[in-house]
């Protein structure tokens, strides 16, 4: 171990080589601190060209590596596993937006961008990167590619899938496989890149994108919804949907025990009606016209839905504190549950299985 370390400190330097347990611990734990590994080093390289290098190393000595992001996820992939002998590979010090093309409404980012930093690029270019979760102050967009996240804008602007035009992927083999393009009518052959996103970093290290921008949304309105069941809130999802189209950005059914878990561990969050409910749907319109059009909106469908009884309550945040206010209810979800304590026993990677049906399932829960 001690050639293949020297090797890679010789690529890296020393400030893209830890090699000290304590300092190795973060990055071998889980957001949700569930699943404790170990790693013979974190490797934190500064450009395409030493990820490949590294990569072409690891290939040669058969060194398992685990890429690593923002290690935001809460599936543990992005955490080694007990042996001690994998390494992390690290990708938060290539965090260089190459360029914003605001006529082509495209970005190019290096994996290591934090996400928050990516939207608020855009937005100084007057264009909207849409993507947007709880964790988008820490994760990378190397790791929201790879996981495919969703977010809470998914049913306007789709995954992550949806809003990559190109992708840079070194290869298990060391190549670069060159695939920035920012095209949209790109019908050329296979779509090589969509291989790589979801895949956790099985194919290959995602080291650039070129991401899809959109028009600057200049007015928005957010509701909070209580209603029986998840069947009614399908049923509010197809009235709004009808009314609005592609206004509706954002649709999130909260359960109350969510909510108790929030209101429990945030003391500064308020529960959005004097009484309590079964089920909450947090919806949010967006517009790219500025003015009240689409709160009336919103206002308009919500009395026809409380008249028919079809919804039990139902709240329109009057101002921005009160839109941040409701939101602050969906994002606190994933934070309370860790506040509250694993839900299963921590236990070492390798007595885990760490099957792709498990993660998924895993996921499905959680949100
Ligand atoms: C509070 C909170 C809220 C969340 N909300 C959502 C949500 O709404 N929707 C959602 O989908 N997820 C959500 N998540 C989960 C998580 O934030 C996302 O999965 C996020 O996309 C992970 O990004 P990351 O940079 O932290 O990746 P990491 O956790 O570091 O890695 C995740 C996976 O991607 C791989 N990987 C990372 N970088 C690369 C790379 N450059 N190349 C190849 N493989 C790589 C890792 O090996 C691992 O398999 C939430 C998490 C938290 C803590």
């Amino acid at each position: 171990m001690g050639s293949f370390i020297e090797e890679i400190r010789a690529i890296v330097g020393p400030a893209g080589l830890i090699t000290s347990p304590i300092e190795i611990a973060p990055y071998a734990t889980d957001w949700r601190k569930r699943y404790l590994g170990k790693a013979a080093a974190v490797v934190r390289p500064a450009s395409t060209a030493e990820v490949a290098e590294v990569v072409r190393v690891c290939a040669g000595s058969r060194t398992v590596i685990v890429p690593q992001g923002g290690n935001t996820g809460l599936c543990g992939a992005a955490t080694p596993d007990a042996s001690g002998t994998q390494i992390v590979l690290n990708l938060s010090r290539m965090n260089r937006i190459r360029e914003v093309d605001a006529r082509n409404s495209t970005m190019t980012a290096e994996a290591g961008c934090v996400l928050a930093n990516l939207q608020r690029a855009a937005e100084e270019a007057g264009r909207f990167f849409p993507l947007s979760l709880a964790a988008e102050g820490s994760c990378e967009i190397g790791g929201n590619l790879s996981t495919n996240a969703g977010g809470t804008a998914v049913l306007r602007y789709g995954n992550a899938r949806e809003l990559a035009l190109g992708l840079e992927v070194v290869l298990p083999s060391g190549e670069v496989w060159e695939g920035l393009r920012g095209l949209r009518k790109d019908n050329t052959g296979y779509d090589l890149k969509q291989l790589f996103i979801g895949a956790e970093g099985t194919l290959g290290v995602i080291t650039a994108a070129v991401l899809k921008l959109f028009p600057l949304p200049k007015s928005h309105a957010t509701a909070v919804v209580a209603l029986q069941s998840p069947e009614k809130a399908v049923v509010l999802l197809e009235r709004v949907l009808e009314a609005c189209g592609e206004r509706l950005t954002g649709f999130e059914l909260l359960s109350d025990s969510c909510l108790s878990l929030v209101l429990k561990h945030f003391r500064d969050t308020a529960a959005p009606f004097p009484r309590r409910f079964p089920h909450y749907v947090l919806m949010e319109l967006s517009d790219t016209q500025s003015g009240g059009g689409v709160r009336a909106l919103a206002e308009s469908v919500l009395e026809a839905s409380l008249e028919e009884k079809s919804v039990l309550d139902a709240a329109v945040a009057q101002n921005e504190t009160q839109a941040q206010a409701f939101w602050k209810l969906r994002e606190f979800i994933s934070e309370a549950q860790a506040h509250e304590g694993p839900n299963t026993r921590a236990l070492p990677i390798s007595f885990r299985r760490r099957t792709r049906n498990s993660h998924a399932l895993m996921r499905a829960r959680a949100w």
